[in-house]
Order: structure tokens, then C-alpha cells, then sequence
């Protein structure tokens, strides 16, 4: 008996039986931009396959050059494109999987220089004002997508997902936001949703009646000018009746000022506004977003909110994620975090997408699995992210693995990381435990490693990933009580008074005033959705209603010397929500600052020409790190070369991402 008798459980969708109730859901790879991007992109999808999900979603395909995301990005548009999609199906259906493509028209989100759009009005997150298509080109548009579907048949795929979601094109035509169209496409609500209804009966009629076709709609939109939930069901039946077989979801404009996917969003956090959807079809539908447990998608599907639960970053994290569920192995799953860092903020960098806990994925032709030709003998120093990502992947590339931890358990900064708010790095250290448990790793926690042991090892190979330390700034009073180092406050040894002034204004100074200003359990007043202005019913314009934002129980300050504007490196995709919640919390952050003394008064800077005090009662330091790397000098006077890793190899922009995907590459190149 599983564990999931809902997940586990086959389903008719179309013509088509799924095996269980995961699909791998649409995300954009950028693979295709690779010179090898066919093969990378078969060997991607197929190991989910293997993995267990019941139908995979490509990521988006233009079905034509205006409706391109970019210059570069994929269309089917043409017969002579069909055989590298044949590498790709091929190769998921030799796997034993379903394959859908996703068409995707960017409309008014294109990044180049032709976009078009249901009017002529720009996005606020994109400078290119696009052409209205006229009358006509809608026409021609339906059709490209019905065009594009019968060549994702010929290419060997089992359906398509028209993408009608998150403010592309389709998205572009249903809001008043975007459309002031005065011909049949435009003005009243059965006059807007004609396009996607015309779009889905076209390709119906095109690949006939045992193509699944899929249609990805906007549950919610959260901007205003969109779709409430009384006409987003208007859309949901209209769909059904012209011919989708299942419904999948998405949430929100890629301009909602709403975080949607991004590790502040509570899990599930949308599963009203799926159930709504679901309550109105008949057809299987599919929920979405910050969905990353077995447990949670069961639960869901338990509850009746969906049919089907749509996992995209979790199987980046963890492509046998269905399997190991499957077989009461859920305690291996490397679990999604959403910390957004290796897959979107890496496509806005434009690089193939990756994923922060699992950096082979995207990658797997590059980093196949499999032992290295010789096995060696190695030591791994230090067991925090680098070093335990660096000593399992050696270990199983058939190495012969001692990993050493000074501390009496392993983690490293991660166990600082998961005290904040949001960040599931609990689950990431409970997936290395589980792996290192499955492994003959040795592990030596609770022992420093010195020169001589190491000597004495005769290690063909020593990993330092000894870490970093808190950088201690040298201003005058740096040694008064009041002051505070981040790694004391985040673990939990010293908390801070009511107020605070936090020194730095990187990553670990903004994470540190979230974790400072989250109001307490008790005096949460109301929930996320309600924090962010999102109507729990759906009702308003674009299911939007009032914030009602948190409050700080401190009054927080942050401080930087620099003169750019703060929070710049964080995330491009989360960065803007951290720094709204804490605008919201009345959390200023003071740019080209310089920092004077601290005593029993407070912190003294000089901020616009002036000396102030700041009266706090404690101040936090959260000014970087130094790396911790004073064994690769020793162990190199007895002739050792370590190779160093993570902070201790350099400890400037050390997070996670760099620290893991070093890790698995040196253990890869031993
Ligand atoms: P960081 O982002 O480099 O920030 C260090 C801060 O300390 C800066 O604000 C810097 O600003 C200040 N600083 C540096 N030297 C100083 C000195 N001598 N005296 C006073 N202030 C000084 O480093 P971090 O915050 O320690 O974070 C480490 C890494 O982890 C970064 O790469 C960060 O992006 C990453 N991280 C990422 C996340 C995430 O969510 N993605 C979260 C946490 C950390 P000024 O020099 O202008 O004063």
C-alpha cells in the first residue's frame, strides 16, 4: 500500500492514461540556445522519465517569430524543426514517459525588438512598446498555434500546453490591463476570451481527437485590470467546452508585484484559488506552485483542490522525486527550496537554467552518472554545503571518502540559513543526511582535521571546504557588548533588544532584518495572503484587495558604506519581494554611511555630512566573511595540495549555489 494513494493512482486525461498524478510542469531551459541543446535537452528529460513523472511539459515554444520570449529561443514553425524535437521524444518515450510541448507566444513580454501584443501597451517590466496585431494576424496567430500543434504531433509528442498564463500573450488578449481592442477581440469579457477559445478549437480541429491538449490558465491574475475569479471560471468552462482535456494553472502576471513562486510564498499557498477552478469543470485539473513534498501533493489531491499536481522546480531538485516517493523513499528526495537562485535567476543572467541542490540538472550529458575510471582515496574537510555536495558525489563516483567536521554535526552555514524565514534548508540538510546515511562516507563530526592526520592519511586527494568565518570590521568599540555577529543571532545564541542596527546590507544583512522584523507567531495578524493584497475569494480586480502588511516588532535599521542602491545582489527574482516585505515592516536601509565608534549609547555614523547616533541596544554585525583556509598552507609545507573549495576557496559571494556546485565539480574532476 503506498504512501500516496491519491498521487499513485492512474488517471484518464484525453485519450491518454497517466501512470500517476505528476507532471513535470513547463520550464524554460534555455537548452535550446546550446549547441548541443537537443541532446542535453533529451537527456534532461528523459532521466525525469525514468524518474517517474507521469507526463512532462517542455518548456515554451514560439509558434511563431513575433511571439519568440527572445531572439534566440525556441519555435516550432517550421517542418524542418521537427526532427531535433524527434531526439527529445524519442528518447522520453524509450524512457517509458509522456511528452507534451508547451506553445508559447511572449506577446508584449518578447525580449527583442518585434514584439506585438493585443495593444499597443508596454509592460512595466519590459521598454519595448509592442505593435497591436490587427484583426487579421489574429487570425493568422490562431492558426500558427494550431500549425505548431500538428508539427509537436508529427515530432512525436503526445500533446501540447498552450500556454495561457502568467501574462503572456493569451493572458494579454483576456485583460482589460492589455487589450482595448475595438474589433471582436476586444471590449466586452465573451469578446476577450475569444482568442484563446478560438486558439483551442483551431488546434482541436487540426490534430484531432486523441492529441492531449492541454491549456495552462491564469487561476489568478494579482494585477489590476485582470481577471477576477468569477470571469477566470468563465474562461475554465469555456475551455472545456471547445475542447481542452485538462486544465493546468498558473499564478499571476510575471509583473504582479505578488510573490508567487519564491521561498516567501507558503506552500500551496494557492490552493483555494485551484479548487475554485476545479469546482467548475468537469475535466481533470492541475494545481501549482511551491507544491515540493509527496505529502503536500497528496494532501491536495486528497482534498479535492486538483487532479493533478504540477511539479517543475522539483523535479530540476530531483528528478526521481515520483520514484522515490513512489517506493516509501521520501526521505531521499532532494526537496525544491524556491530559492529561485540556480533556475530563473540564472535564465535572467541568461545561462542555462540549473538548480541550487541539484547543479547536474540541465546538465546531466555533462555530469553523467556513473565511477570515475580510478578510484581514489580522498578527504573532504569540512561538511557544510561544498563538502558534503563534494564528498557524497565523490563517494558515489566510487571514491574511497573520509569527510571531516569539526563541529559535532554536519551543515555548516546551512544551518544558519534554514532559521530564515521561508528558507527550507532543513530539508536540504535532511537530504544529505539521508545520502550521506545511504553512503560509506566516514564521517569524522566533532573532529578537527589537522596537517599531520591529513599527512598520515596519505589521501590521494584533500578537498578544503573548511568554511568561513564572520569579518569582524575594524571600527573603534567593535568589542562592546551590544555588538552581535549574525551567526550568533540567526542560530539562536544571543537575541537582539527592540532596537537594532544591522551592519551590511548583502544577503545575510537583509535575510538577518527579515528574521529580526517577522513578527512573532502570536501577533501574525493576518496571513500571507492578506500581507501581500491578495483577495482570499478572488472578487477583485485581478482577485487583488488592500495589503495588509506586517509589523516589525523592532525597530530595525540597515546600514551599508556603499552608494548603489541597496539590496543589488540579491536575487533578480525574490530580491524585489525581500525588499518590499521589509519597505512594508518600515525597515530603512542608510546608503554611504560610515561607521565611527559604538558604545554604551549606540552605533555612531556618518550619514549626509553628519555624525548621528543611532540609540540602539544592539548592533549586528553582517559585514561578509573570511575564508577559513589556514590548513592549505600547512598541509602545503608537507607537500599536499589541497584544492579548496567553497568559502574557504573564496569567500566573497559564497552562498549555496557556488558552495554545492563546486562541491559536486571538483568531485567530479578528482
Ligand atoms: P555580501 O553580500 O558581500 O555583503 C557584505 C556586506 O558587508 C555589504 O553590505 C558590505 O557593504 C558590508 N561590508 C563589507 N566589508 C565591510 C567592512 N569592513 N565594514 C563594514 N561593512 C562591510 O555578503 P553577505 O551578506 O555576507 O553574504 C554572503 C554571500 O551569501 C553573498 O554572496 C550573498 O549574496 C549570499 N547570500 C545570498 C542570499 C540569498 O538569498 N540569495 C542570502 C544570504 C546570503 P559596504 O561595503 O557597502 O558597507
Amino acid at each position: 500500500m503506498s504512501n500516496y494513494p491519491h498521487l499513485f493512482q492512474p488517471l484518464r486525461a484525453g485519450r491518454l492514461t497517466l501512470k500517476n498524478r505528476i507532471i513535470m510542469g513547463s520550464m524554460h531551459t534555455r537548452l535550446e540556445a546550446e549547441p548541443d541543446g537537443s541532446a542535453r535537452a533529451a537527456a534532461f528529460y528523459a532521466e525525469r522519465a525514468r524518474g517517474g513523472a507521469a507526463l512532462i511539459v517542455t518548456g515554451g515554444y514560439s509558434p511563431d517569430a513575433h511571439g519568440l520570449l527572445e531572439a534566440d529561443a525556441g519555435a516550432l514553425d517550421h517542418p524542418h524543426k521537427v526532427a531535433e524535437h524527434r531526439v527529445v521524444t524519442d528518447a522520453v518515450h524509450t524512457a517509458g514517459g509522456l511528452i507534451c510541448l508547451q506553445i508559447l507566444h511572449a506577446g508584449r513580454y518578447a525580449k527583442h525588438d518585434n514584439p506585438v501584443g493585443a495593444s499597443d501597451i508596454a509592460s512595466p517590466i519590459s521598454r519595448r512598446k509592442p505593435r497591436a496585431l490587427s484583426t487579421a494576424e489574429v487570425g493568422q496567430t490562431v492558426a500558427s498555434f494550431a500549425a505548431c500543434a500538428a508539427l509537436a504531433r508529427e515530432a512525436g509528442y503526445d500533446g501540447v500546453e498552450i500556454m495561457g498564463s502568467e501574462g503572456y500573450l493569451i493572458s494579454q488578449f483576456t485583460a482589460l490591463r492589455t487589450n482595448n481592442r475595438s474589433d471582436r477581440y476586444g471590449g466586452p469579457l465573451e469578446n476577450r476570451l475569444r482568442f484563446p477559445l478560438e486558439i483551442v478549437r483551431a488546434t482541436r480541429a487540426r490534430v484531432g481527437a486523441d492529441f492531449l491538449i492541454l491549456f495552462r490558465m491564469s487561476a489568478l491574475d494579482l494585477v489590476e485590470g485582470g481577471l477576477n475569479a468569477e470571469e477566470t471560471l468563465q474562461l475554465a468552462r469555456g475551455l472545456e467546452a471547445a475542447g481542452v482535456d485538462v486544465l493546468d494553472t498558473g499564478i499571476g502576471w510575471h509583473e504582479a508585484r505578488v510573490p508567487t513562486i519564491a521561498y516567501m510564498v507558503p506552500r500551496a499557498a494557492w490552493r483555494d484559488a485551484t479548487a475554485r477552478i476545479k469546482s467548475a469543470v468537469s475535466i481533470p485539473v492541475v494545481a501549482t506552485n511551491r507544491i515540493n513534498t509527496p505529502e503536500l501533493a497528496e494532501e491536495l489531491l486528497r482534498d479535492g483542490v486538483a487532479d493533478l499536481v504540477s511539479l517543475a522546480r522539483p523535479l530540476l531538485a530531483d528528478a526521481a522525486f515520483a520514484l522515490k516517493a513512489e517506493q516509501g523513499r521520501a526521505a531521499e528526495i532532494n526537496t525544491c527550496v524556491a530559492c529561485n537562485q540556480g533556475c530563473l535567476d540564472y535564465l535572467f543572467r541568461n545561462k542555462v537554467a540549473s538548480c541550487m541542490v541539484n547543479p547536474r540538472a540541465c546538465s546531466e550529458t555533462l555530469y553523467p552518472e556513473g565511477k570515475a575510471r580510478r578510484a581514489k582515496r580522498v578527504a573532504v574537510v569540512g561538511a557544510g554545503a561544498a563538502g558534503l555536495a563534494c564528498a557524497i558525489t565523490a563517494f558515489e563516483r566510487g571514491h574511497s571518502v573520509t569527510l571531516y567536521e569539526a563541529q559535532e554535526d554536519i551543515g555548516g552555514q546551512l544551518n544558519l540559513a534554514k532559521q530564515v524565514p521561508g528558507k527550507e534548508f532543513a530539508e536540504t540538510l535532511r537530504y544529505f543526511r539521508a545520502r550521506l546515511g545511504n553512503s560509506s562516507v566516514r564521517l569524522k563530526a566533532g573532529h578537527r582535521a589537522d596537517a599531520d592526520e591529513l599527512a598520515r592519511g596519505a589521501y590521494d586527494a584533500v578537498v578544503l571546504a573548511s568554511g568561513v568565518r564572520p569579518r569582524l570590521p575594524d571600527i573603534p568599540g567593535i568589542d562592546h557588548p551590544k555588538v552581535l555577529r549574525y551567526d550568533e543571532v540567526l542560530s539562536g545564541a544571543k537575541v537582539p533588544g527592540a532596537r537594532v542596527a544591522i551592519i551590511g546590507a548583502g544577503g545575510i544583512g537583509y535575510d538577518v532584518a527579515e528574521y529580526l522584523s517577522e513578527p512573532r507567531a502570536e501577533a501574525k495578524a493576518a496571513g500571507f495572503l492578506e500581507n501581500w493584497g491578495v483577495d482570499p475569494q478572488g472578487m477583485g480586480d485581478g482577485g487583488l484587495a488592500a495589503p495588509k502588511p506586517e509589523q516589525s516588532p523592532r525597530a530595525i535599521v540597515m546600514l551599508q558604506r556603499r552608494h548603489t542602491p541597496p539590496g543589488k545582489t540579491l536575487g533578480a527574482t525574490t530580491g524585489w519581494a525581500l525588499r518590499m516585505t521589509l519597505a512594508r515592516r518600515k525597515v530603512p536601509v542608510l546608503s554611504s554611511v560610515s561607521y565611527q565608534r559604538i558604545d554604551d549609547a549606540g552605533l555612531y555614523i556618518e550619514h549626509e555630512g553628519q555624525v548621528k547616533l543611532l540609540e540602539v541596544d544592539h548592533v549586528v554585525l553582517c559585514a561578509g566573511q573570511e575564508p577559513v583556509n589556514e590548513l592549505r598552507a600547512e598541509l602545503a609545507a608537507k607537500g599536499i595540495d589541497a584544492v579548496a573549495i567553497g568559502g574557504a576557496e573564496r569567500a566573497e559571494e559564497i552562498d549555496a549555489l557556488r558552495a554545492i556546485e563546486q562541491g559536486m565539480k571538483v568531485a567530479y574532476a578528482l
